[in-house]
């Protein structure tokens, strides 16, 4: 746990009961905070009253000196939550936890990475990278540990955190000493009130670069919104950034047109590594996420060797175009955690014969954007709210049937794939949806096809 004695005494409101909100209150009161919770769940609210916390429902009136906000509560858009709106009236300072760990373990190193997709995997990439070579590492935030859970590592630690553009907007001071901008397209625009403040909250991972000696900026290149962000922090200074690009050679920066990793960092431009080669991060989308990685850890010190070595040994993460089980020849690729059009597109452009599960509760844009794909979608099968918006889009596209819930649609995949006589026929789950009409997150969603699919492949035996 992180020591946050540096707060003792302070009087602390914490918002949101979450995994983050309870891990700080917990940190909170462990350093001698004098610490008020509150979640507008029951629930949540009970099991912090268990531990002893003391509950109010007027958090925020009179104000503490602090509120410390779970991300995943409005504190601006669509509308404030009402203490937060109570704390800005106040101006009370309003942080999320990564800006608490930032303040009480400063003199650690910090890789944080954002972007629309491919957060986890990168940052679990550079963890694992990291780890690899020796270094003292934590990893969390967005992904698994609530980082005021994570250990207190000295100044010879490196904590890799994968940062949502909520979270981005909770810490108004924290300066990282590498930062990762992946990739941006519209995703959770209801809540940033538009595009603009998105790459806006996305683009303060790179604030406070002077404070931090050395300080680099890994940054994705090949999409618009990102490229000016890209700009816009090489014309600020404070930062060298390295542009990343995975469709053509960029100077100064990190590449893979091809496949090839090419370090062009130097002055001189190196080939790397072929990512083709790396089982655990198919596709050109990987291959962002892998040349992202490759110059952060690159930016930290690691000589190129050693990176390369994590990257091969690295074992993917699960729900992320994972494959489950090969059984009667048919492959059943686990991508839960594509949520969005993008993410799925990612995965569609990998298989050349998909049986494609798709449904859940659709995003803004629906499919749009996937239709070069639909010439290599042998069938697709369809579940959850979104079955009749789907249905409308695929007639005349590709061979669709509604069915229903994931267990009707993996079972009619793998029957479908195994009769089609092709030779490396692909179930993919990759639904381009939220999960929360049938599941409840995306983990689960995968789980559950996990499951379906090991006792297919009992039923098999
Ligand atoms: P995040 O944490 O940002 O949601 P993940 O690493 O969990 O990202 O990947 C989520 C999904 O997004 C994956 O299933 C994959 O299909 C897709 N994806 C992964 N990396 C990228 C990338 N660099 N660009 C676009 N899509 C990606």
């Amino acid at each position: 746990m992180i020591d946050l004695s540096g707060l003792a005494g302070v009087n602390v409101d914490v918002l949101g009961l979450g995994r983050t909100g309870l891990a700080a209150a917990r940190a909170l009161a462990a350093g001698g905070a004098r610490v008020r919770v509150w979640d507008d769940g029951a629930k949540a609210r009970a099991a912090a009253a268990a531990e002893g916390f003391a509950t109010a429902e007027s958090v925020g009136d009179p104000p503490a000196e602090m509120l410390v906000m779970s991300p995943g509560i409005p504190h601006t858009h669509p509308r404030p939550h009402p203490a937060a709106a109570r704390a800005k009236a106040s101006d009370i300072n309003i942080l999320g936890d990564v800006e608490l760990l930032w303040r009480a373990a400063n003199a650690s190193r910090y890789v944080g990475i954002t972007g629309t997709n491919g957060k986890s995997t990168t940052t679990a990439l550079v963890g694992h990278v990291l780890e690899r070579a020796g270094r003292r590492v934590a990893v969390g935030g967005n992904l698994g540990t609530a980082v005021l859970s994570l250990p207190h590592l000295g100044g010879e630690g490196t904590y890799v955190l994968e940062l949502s553009s909520y979270q981005l907007e909770l810490m108004p001071t924290a300066a990282l000493d590498v930062a990762v901008l992946l990739n941006v397209s519209p995703d959770h625009l209801d809540r940033h009130g538009g595009m603009d403040g998105y790459v806006a909250a996305k683009a303060t991972i790179f604030q406070g670069g002077d404070a931090r000696p050395g300080a680099v900026a890994v940054i994705g290149a090949d999409d618009d919104w990102s490229d000016a962000v890209r700009a816009q922090i090489a014309a600020r200074g404070g930062r060298r950034v390295v542009p990343i690009s995975v469709v053509r050679p960029v100077s100064g920066g990190v590449h893979a047109a091809d496949g090839m990793l090419v370090d062009d960092t130097g002055g001189r431009a190196t080939a790397v590594v072929d990512l083709r080669t790396l089982p655990a991060l198919p596709g050109r989308h990987n291959w962002q996420n892998a040349c992202a990685a490759f110059a952060a850890c690159r930016a930290l010190g690691v000589d190129a060797d050693a990176v390369v070595a994590g990257l091969r040994s690295f074992a993917g993460l699960a729900h992320r175009q994972q494959t489950v089980a090969t059984v009667d020849g048919v492959r059943f690729v686990n991508d839960s955690k594509a949520t969005n059009a993008d993410a799925a597109d990612k995965a569609l452009a990998c298989y050349d014969d998909v049986f494609w599960i798709v449904g859940g509760r659709p995003k803004e844009g629906g499919l749009n954007g996937l239709e070069p794909h639909m010439p290599r979608i042998r069938r697709a099968f369809l579940i959850g709210e979104a079955t009749e918006a789907f249905a409308t889009w695929l007639d005349g596209r590709a061979p669709f049937e509604r069915s229903g819930g994931l267990d009707t649609a993996t079972r009619a995949a793998f029957a479908a794939a195994r009769a089609s006589g092709r030779p490396d026929p692909v179930v993919l789950l990759s639904p381009a949806c939220a999960s929360f009409d049938q599941f409840p997150d995306f983990e689960a969603r995968g789980a559950a096809f996990a499951a379906i699919v090991a006792r297919i492949a009992e039923a098999a035996r």
